[in-house]
């Protein structure tokens, strides 16, 4: 492109939100046909709220939870109650900055209860926290971290099955408040809205044949069901991504040859935005995450990422 031609495009760019970081950017831009954008944050607000508090066990119909059936040493410990698994929760998660903990904590203070702060505090990244609580030791997060502290964690599988399915982010709650072991006490869910606008740019791209693809450290199931609803193939979803494999994981997308714009807001995000074609920082973004991108979009409008890649077409088509 001519140096006339990137300097229209950058400041239509400008005009609309849209900022190029230097005029060969525009040209990138240009030639990406697939899309990857992150769940969190991105097609979503960003805004968990608490929406469930289960005892592990629990009938679906919200009957009466049952206690453990094998006595021992469960059998001095607290009885499960959702308040009492509510309360081990938001204790746990009180040292961590993680959204999905915050609104577990919040949720918890706006229900009344009197949220402990963590003893000793472990962020174990993209599983969840362990933290010492004053009921004891109390885990956090999906089912890997509590299967390695040897949970079984099946007894809680049809709960956490049912709220995956509804597209919310469901974490088992473990605790070890009388005997050695690590026991199951419940299930908390936290839920996201989807951004009114993202159902919009994923039709828009794809008119535009553009490949679309999700990236997220959520589970297969919520991550689905997001999918489902911003109009992304399950097969191009990709789940469970632990926050330093989203780089790889986007090497692997671009490993064809295909030319992939990644468009992220978080911290998590960075190395990715760093490795795609194009990275692309949205709205609120970190400033880890506009410094490893390409573009960034002043709005947190997922919509933009189509104007990004029009306005590259646009402008470099007229004046070549
Ligand atoms: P995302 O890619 O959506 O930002 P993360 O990589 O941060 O997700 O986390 C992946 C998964 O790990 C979450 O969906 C959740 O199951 C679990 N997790 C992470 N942090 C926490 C936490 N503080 N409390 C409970 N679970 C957590
Ligand atoms: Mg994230």
């Amino acid at each position: 492109a001519t140096p006339a031609a990137t300097m229209v495009g950058t400041t239509i760019g400008a005009r609309n939100g849209v900022l190029f970081k230097g005029g060969d950017v525009l040209e990138t831009v240009r030639d990406v046909d697939t899309v990857v954008f992150d769940k969190t944050g991105t097609l979503t607000e960003g805004e968990m709220e608490l929406t469930d508090v289960e005892v592990v066990g629990a009938a679906a119909d919200g009957g009466a939870p049952e206690t453990a059936a094998d006595g021992g040493a469960l059998r001095e410990a607290p009885e499960l109650t959702e308040e009492y698994v509510l309360e081990l929760a938001a204790s746990a998660e009180s040292g961590s900055e993680h959204p999905l903990a915050q609104a577990i904590v919040e949720g918890a203070r706006e229900r009344g209860i009197d949220v402990a702060d963590a003893e000793e505090f472990e962020n174990v990244p993209g599983h969840g926290v362990r933290a010492t609580t004053p009921h004891g030791e109390v885990l956090v997060g999906n089912r890997k971290l509590l299967e390695d502290e040897g949970v079984d964690t099946a007894p809680a599988e049809e709960q956490m099955n049912r709220l995956e399915r509804e597209g919310k982010t469901a974490m088992l709650v473990g605790v070890r408040d009388t005997g050695d072991e690590f026991r199951l006490a419940g299930v908390v869910a936290d839920a996201d809205t989807v951004k009114e606008s993202a159902v919009a740019a994923v039709s828009g791209l794809r008119e535009r044949g553009l490949d679309v693809w999700m990236i997220t450290g959520d589970n297969e199931r919520t991550a689905r069901a997001v999918a489902e609803e911003v109009g992304i193939d399950p097969e191009n979803v990709m789940a469970g991504v632990l926050p330093d494999e989203k780089a790889e994981a986007l090497e692997d997308i671009q490993s064809d040859g295909t030319r992939a714009m990644m468009v992220g807001d978080g911290v998590n995000d960075a190395p990715a935005l760093a490795t795609a074609a194009v990275g692309c920082a949205i709205g609120s973004g970190t400033d880890v995450a506009i410094e490893a991108a390409d573009v960034t979009l002043l709005r947190d409008d997922p919509a933009d990422v189509l104007k990004a890649i029009r306005i590259s077409a646009a402008t470099l088509q007229k004046i070549k």
